[in-house]
């Protein structure tokens, strides 16, 4: 008789590994074998191969960006819209609604926050989740940053454009419509609020079709090649232990490794 073929289901992609993956396929990498290693308990190795090219750039293309909204200010909360969502495992989020405004889902609390899209095999926690007085379901994406000047030159953060995309298929997929679209909210209240803003990030088909060509890419990518930067290395977690040789830029100062974690385990 025929072997049954075993359907594997598609690795697990968070909203953070889409943004991690924009940067640097490596650190994604290095990342999703030690949460293996640490879940099975076993060694997990990176699938990079030890002689991979490094690479100046990751290979995930742009996301749309056209209808991009910049706005200074406070978030436009009205007295008719409701928290129906927050990640209540995040510190340090601010309170956008009153008390009677906040009609957090059941369906969605601890220990069942994680919002989960077992099509795409996408999962993660937005920081809040807005019902419109239209009805309408709006992730939102807290900074404690401020907006920066300039927000469609090259430098721009294409990552938070990348991160609402995800959270609005996953509010779709949990609340069961689509949102038109995402929210990062620039909460830095320094200079009596004069950094506040939120960008207003459009979801629909370009958008849609973008997410499922990047969880393609990332699924079918047997190499995720470092991409040694100095933008990027700075501030990596696994460079943070020692764990990449390939690194543009690294301070002794930040080398500490975790508990059973360190440059020796691959
Ligand atoms: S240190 Fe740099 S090259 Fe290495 S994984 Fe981190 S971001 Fe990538």
């Amino acid at each position: 008789m025929a072997a049954v073929a075993q359907l594997r289901p598609p690795e697990h992609v968070t909203p953070h590994d889409l943004v991690t993956y924009s940067r640097c396929p490596y650190e994604m990498e290095l990342l999703h074998s030690r949460h293996a290693s640490l879940v099975t308990g076993q060694p997990v190795m990176a699938r990079t191969p030890p002689n991979v090219i490094p690479l100046r750039h990751s290979p995930l293309f742009t996301p749309p960006n056209l209808g991009v909204v910049v706005n200074d200010g406070r978030l436009d909360v009205g007295p008719d819209d409701r928290l129906v969502y927050e990640d209540e495992g995040e510190a340090d989020l601010p309170i956008l609604f009153a008390e009677e405004q906040v009609r957090v889902d059941a369906r969605y609390r601890a220990p069942n926050a994680t919002l989960i899209d077992k099509v795409l095999g996408l999962s993660g926690r937005p920081d809040f989740v807005i019902q419109r007085r239209s009805g309408e379901f709006v992730p939102v994406e807290y900074k404690s940053t401020h907006m920066f000047v300039g927000y469609h030159e090259s430098h721009g953060r294409t990552f938070d454009v990348i991160q609402a995309i995800a959270e609005c298929r996953l509010v779709h997929s949990a609340f069961g419509s689509r949102p038109s679209h995402g929210i990062i909210l620039y909460g830095d209240v320094a200079g009596d609020g004069q950094h506040e803003g939120w960008v207003q990030i459009p979801y629909g088909d370009a958008e849609e079709r973008w997410l499922h060509a990047a969880l393609t890419q990332i699924r079918t990518d047997d190499t995720r090649a470092p991409v040694p930067a100095e933008r990027n290395c700075t501030n990596c977690a696994p460079n943070k232990d020692g764990l990449c040789r390939y690194a543009a830029a690294r301070s002794m100062d930040t080398y500490h490794p975790s508990p059973g974690w360190g440059p020796n385990h691959f």
